[in-house]
């Protein structure tokens, strides 16, 4: 043990340097720029997704012009474009505007606990190779290895959290600790397993004498030329990897167990390329990027009330775009409705014309079991391949499974209802982007930095440290939609199925009910208040939703409800104390708030305590 030093503190710290983390950070810069700010990252590279996937034809499967930050316009008049062009984009953002030199490589978040005493979170960081062999961060004072709290389980809350100091030491695998602290702890992890993608445990495989590859980590050594491949899946990735390994590959088949929805669009948007020429670059972006928001919008509330006539238009053009007589009905047309699952788009068609170019085909049909020279199928039929890729999706993860604890106790995620879909019931200062499963995920991250630099302002304003979503008792649990989905994803798909129990709630109305879209939202984060009767701001919070024990910590007092009163004086919010006086001491908030137990119900000098 050595002696224990100061934690670095910062006023907003940022999980996750991929797109999310790139475009809050620019947005908090852009509003806020003397706040201290930092990105954790656990790579040794920004980008996320579009540094970690690396397979043949990686690409966007959404129109660029909204894939790209409003900030700063995609300006390529592709619509689709690949991954090294994405990341190119992405790094450029973060150095024109700043962002790369806060972000800490090789930082990986293990833990992020809540002190409602100190109004701050602590989190525990391990540290990677990326890191470098001393980081800064650790380099300034004496380390001490008091805390290993492992990344499955929570971090207690260790002494050492609560009294500011820092302890660092060796975590998992001997990497080294460290603590920060912040005010304002945003999310921006991303949505699945980074190091695992999702494989079906295949019978047979051990016999299979070929390779065997996941999308996800694609070896740089992988030569398919004049292979026979066989890939596995139906989703965004094998359409997009099919007519990439066909170019060299002797023979690809798709093997799926059933068909998805694929359209065809254009590589190179001709509108976009002609208001280009005519009209300054920002407006033609506008432009752009507002038809495509609406035409996803229209194309996507159209299939859900008349899912018939959209299927039947999809259908139609696949057929059009295959051979004469092949079997649409198998291979092309799926048992649900379109946009139940997300939509694969295929750029001018490139899956059809590797279809048509005779050395792809599609194999809809079950995997009995792998043998030495490949697979063979439930129907008998034995698909030889020298490679098979198994594009079988990702492992969802919220938060990168980061254990969360407010005042010592284990936040459960799965139990908590997501408050406009940026922060988690019950969850101080705490705020996290999860974008749009039927349109560009950065739609939504725009919008979430936009709010989040919004609700900065508020709390600076108003002289309050914190705030809190907290259901009122009447909210209802969760909603199941006609498809039994009870996930804010709104999708059948199966890597949401397979997670559906690790998800945070959805509420049924308002503020709880994420919709996943972006008309609704940008109503509500961008022009909607930032306050609200469930979020609630203090000084010194202590909350806890309905029915989890109270923390050690005492989760006793309630927190100032702020339905745009007056600005708090000296911490306390004057307005409530007054309502409160004139009712004989009974807040309405209070009780009409399940956080608050019966029995324990702040009383009111109580609250004025609160905020002292
Ligand atoms: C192949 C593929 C294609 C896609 N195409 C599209 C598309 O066309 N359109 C679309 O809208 N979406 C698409 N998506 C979804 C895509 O993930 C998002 O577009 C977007 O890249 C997500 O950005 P993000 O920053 O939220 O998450 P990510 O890209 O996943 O980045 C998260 C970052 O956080 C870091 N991180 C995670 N946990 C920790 C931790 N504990 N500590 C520190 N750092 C951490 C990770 O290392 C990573 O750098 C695609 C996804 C895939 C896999």
């Amino acid at each position: 043990m050595g002696a224990r030093r100061q934690a670095e503190h910062l006023e907003v710290l940022i999980i996750g340097a991929g797109l999310s983390g790139i475009g809050i950070a620019t947005h908090l810069r852009d509003r806020h720029p003397r706040r201290s700010l930092a990105l954790l990252e656990a790579r040794g590279a920004l980008g996320g997704t579009w540094d970690l996937f690396r397979y043949p034809g990686v690409r966007s499967d959404s129109d660029m012009s909204s894939l790209g930050y409003a900030f700063r316009p995609w300006t390529d008049p592709r619509v689709i474009a690949d991954g090294p062009a994405i990341l190119r984009y992405l790094t450029e953002t973060a150095h024109e505007h700043g962002i790369d030199g806060l972000i800490r490589y090789g930082h990986r978040v293990v833990a992020a606990s809540w002190s409602s005493a100190r109004a701050r979170w602590t989190v525990d960081v391990e540290l990677t190779a990326a890191a470098g062999p001393a980081h800064a961060s650790e380099a300034s004072g004496p380390d001490s290895a008091g805390t290993d709290p492992g990344r499955d389980r929570a971090s207690p809350d260790p002494a050492g959290a609560d009294s500011g100091s820092v302890a660092t030491g060796p975590g998992t695998a001997g990497r080294r600790r460290i603590q920060l602290t912040c005010d304002v702890l945003v999310g921006a992890t991303g949505y699945y397993d980074f190091d695992h993608g999702h494989e079906p445990d295949f019978p047979g495989r051990a016999a299979y004498a070929g390779r065997v590859v996941h999308p996800q980590h694609w070896p740089d050594d992988l030569d398919h030329a004049g292979a026979r491949v066989v890939v596995i899946g139906s989703g965004a990735t094998a359409m997009t990897l099919v007519p990439a390994l066909a170019a060299r590959a002797a023979h690809v088949t798709m093997l799926q167990r059933s068909p998805t929805y694929v359209v065809s669009v254009p590589a190179v948007d001709p509108l976009a390329a002609r208001l280009r020429r005519v009209l300054p670059g920002r407006w033609a972006g506008w432009l752009v990027r507002w038809r495509s928001i609406l035409r996803q919008h229209l194309v996507f509330q159209f299939s859900r009330r008349q899912p018939g006539v959209v299927r039947r238009a999809l259908l139609a053009r696949v057929a059009g775009q295959l051979p004469t007589g092949y079997d649409v009905a198998r291979h092309f047309t799926p048992t649900y409705d379109p946009w139940d699952q997300r939509l694969c788009v295929v750029p001018d068609g490139d899956l059809f014309a590797a279809i048509r170019g005779g050395n792809v085909d599609v194999v809809t049909d079950e995997i009995d079991t792998f043998v030495g020279t490949g697979i063979r199928l439930r129907s008998g039929t034995e698909l030889a391949a020298d490679l098979v890729v198994t594009a079988t999706g990702l492992r969802l993860k919220m938060f990168d499974g980061i254990p969360f604890t407010v005042d010592g106790a284990r936040v459960p995620v799965p139990a908590r209802r997501m408050y406009k879909g940026l922060m988690l019931e019950g969850v101080p200062n705490f705020v996290f982007a999860f974008g749009y499963t039927n349109a560009s995920w950065t739609l939504k991250v725009d919008l979430v930095g936009e709010h989040l630099a919004r609700l900065l302002g508020h709390l600076d304003r108003r002289g309050y440290r914190m705030f809190v979503p907290v259901a009122e008792p009447d909210e209802p649990a969760e909603v199941t939609t006609a498809a039994g989905d009870r996930t804010f994803f709104g999708f059948s798909s199966g890597y949401v199925q397979r997670a559906a129990a690790e998800l945070p709630r959805q509420g049924a109305r308002g503020p709880w009910l994420t919709r996943m879209s972006y008309l609704a939202d940008l109503r509500t984060l961008r022009f909607g208040r930032v306050d609200g009767p469930e979020l609630r701001f203090g000084p010194l919070p202590r909350t806890r939703p309905q029915g989890e024990a109270l923390s050690a910590g005492g989760a006793e007092q309630a927190l100032l409800a702020d339905g745009g009163r007056e600005p708090a004086v000296g911490g306390v919010d004057r307005a409530g104390v007054e309502a409160t006086a004139s009712r004989g001491g009974q807040r309405d908030d209070v009780h009409q708030n399940p956080v608050v137990q019966p029995g324990r119900a702040v009383e009111p000098d109580r609250v004025v305590e609160a905020g002292t």
